[in-house]
């Protein structure tokens, strides 16, 4: 007998046990995945107007915060879901289909048909905040612009206690959801929480900073931890487009 089968066999049920099939299979035909960076993975072709973007990064880049394998199935299964299902939403409906994905999100009260405006509700959603969530990190983080930092310390007090205030509302957002940063309607810098993919944008806020507390975005590194997922995801956040997108909100 080949002394080699057991251990293959142990191997393959060990990460049957740990992922989903699919996901064990991609993996395992890539295991150099998390090294290349991600534009190289392009998902398949578009059936529809919209796509997943690639990765400014690899998936392992933003180890040990967010691990590698979370941000593979995140962006290759999740988001490609988004996607997928939003461009089901608008076949056939040319006058959804010729809009950007902000703009279905922006006006998703003037969709009449309601199972079309679920659709993209939770779809478009899922697709935009998830494009802005990539770009939202990099690794190693970066520093924090004056222009910014100032903003924070007068709207929050300091920027220390606008990160707790929002871990806070992260952490209390039952079941899955996000958290924000946004400039309110106000013209004010404030933070709102929002449940499944609903973005602030429908409510006539613009974000400028969005962390998704979906079980899907900590659960394999930091199970029911999700405070400290919380704690952690500051270090890699990418303050250059918080600023980039408070200047233009300005
Ligand atoms: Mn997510």
């Amino acid at each position: 007998m080949d002394s080699r089968k057991p251990s293959r066999r142990q191997f393959l049920t060990t990460l049957a046990a740990a992922v989903p099939a699919a996901t064990a299979l991609a993996s395992m035909a890539g295991a150099a995945e998390t090294t290349k960076p991600a534009e190289t993975k392009s998902a398949e072709p578009a059936a529809g107007p919209f796509s997943v973007p690639a990765l400014a990064y690899a998936f392992g880049a933003l180890e040990p915060h967010i691990d590698a394998k979370t941000m593979e199935i995140h962006h290759d299964k999740h988001h490609a879901a988004y996607v997928k299902n939003l461009n089901d939403a608008v076949a056939g409906k040319p006058d959804l289909a010729g809009k950007t994905v902000e703009e279905l999100v922006k006006g998703l009260a003037s969709i009449g048909d309601e199972k079309t405006r679920t659709a993209i509700r939770n779809n478009g959603g899922g697709h935009l905040n998830h494009t802005w969530f990539w770009e939202s990190m990099t690794p190693g983080g970066v520093e924090m612009s004056d222009d910014l930092s100032d903003a924070l310390n007068s709207a929050f007090g300091s920027v220390e206690d606008f990160k707790k205030q929002f871990n806070d509302a992260g952490l209390k957002r039952f079941g899955s959801g996000w958290v924000w940063l946004v400039k309110g309607k106000d013209g004010k810098l404030g933070i709102v929480s929002t449940a499944n993919q609903d973005n602030p944008l429908t409510d006539g806020a613009t974000p400028l900073l969005g962390n998704d507390v979906w079980e899907h975005a900590y659960y394999l590194k930091y199970q029911n931890k999700r405070a400290d997922y919380l704690a952690a995801w500051w270090n890699v956040v990418n303050w250059s487009k918080v600023a980039e997108r408070f200047k233009a909100a300005k």
